[in-house]
């Protein structure tokens, strides 16, 4: 186990009390590499809130660029950063916050050919993608690979997380959603989006990931859905699809 310097055990004090995290829980984080797919608006909070924590290594995968609409809810971005690539400035920021940690950023989208490098290394993968493609193959490529995944979404007032461990054992988001049809899905860009949704969606993400890293068991099997406006949320259990294509066709 990871030994915590004189300055780690002071800037992690507040954590380290919790029995849910403990020394050994920090030094957990410490050694931990989580791998961040998408730096908007969940992506930011998401990996800010990693670093913040002392998660040892924060990997980004994202090639967009900050646009002035992003601003409202993407906020480690400010106006100076229009137009630059988001994996860099964000980088960046979670260097400036915590210097103890590792961050490797990639300019790169997550795709059946990107994921081997991505995942090299990484304990669990975080999405924060908006997109249902992107999501499909990150179900895949880590159902290969055996890690476990947190899913995101938010659109408009409404989010939904939920979590797959590498077994698979309760379904996998293949068993949610078929390859789509078409390779264009509404997202935030068409149906709007309000920012604090979707940094409360990412929060839930991020405290899954923390709870598994510190040695909690991944709470698989159910979608969490979220009415933001009304602050009403609901757990729905997830069921195996027995003729789901990955998880009852691929063996690992
Ligand atoms: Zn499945």
């Amino acid at each position: 186990m990871a030994a915590l310097s004189d300055n780690e055990l002071a800037r992690y004090a507040r954590q380290l009390i919790l029995p849910e995290v403990d020394l050994e829980g920090q030094a957990r984080l410490k050694q931990s590499r989580v791998l961040v797919v998408g730096a908007g608006g969940l992506g930011t909070p998401a990996a800010q809130y990693l670093a913040g924590a002392g998660v040892g290594s924060v990997r980004l995968a994202d090639d967009d660029r900050i646009a002035l609409s992003n601003l409202p809810r993407q906020l480690a971005y400010t106006e100076d950063d229009l137009g630059q690539l988001k994996v860099g400035v964000l980088a960046q920021r979670l260097r400036d916050a915590n210097g103890g940690i590792a961050v490797d950023a990639h300019c790169v989208r997550f795709n059946g050919d990107t994921a081997p490098a991505l995942l090299e290394g990484v304990d669990i993968v975080l999405d924060a993608t908006d997109s249902l493609q992107a999501r499909l193959d990150i179900d895949r490529a880590t159902y290969a690979a055996r890690l476990p995944w947190v899913l995101g979404a938010a659109v408009g007032t409404s989010g939904q997380w939920a979590a797959f461990d590498e077994t698979r054992r309760e379904g996998c988001y293949h068993c949610l959603m078929r390859e789509p049809d078409s390779p264009e899905n509404l997202g935030c860009a068409e149906l709007g989006i309000l920012g604090p949704v979707v940094g409360l969606v990412a929060l839930h993400q991020t405290l899954l990931v923390i709870r598994y890293l510190v040695g909690a068991a991944l709470p698989s099997g159910y979608l969490h859905m979220l009415d933001a406006w009304t602050g009403e949320t609901r757990k729905l259990g997830l069921s195996v699809c027995g003729d789901c294509e990955l998880c009852q066709t691929l063996s690992t």
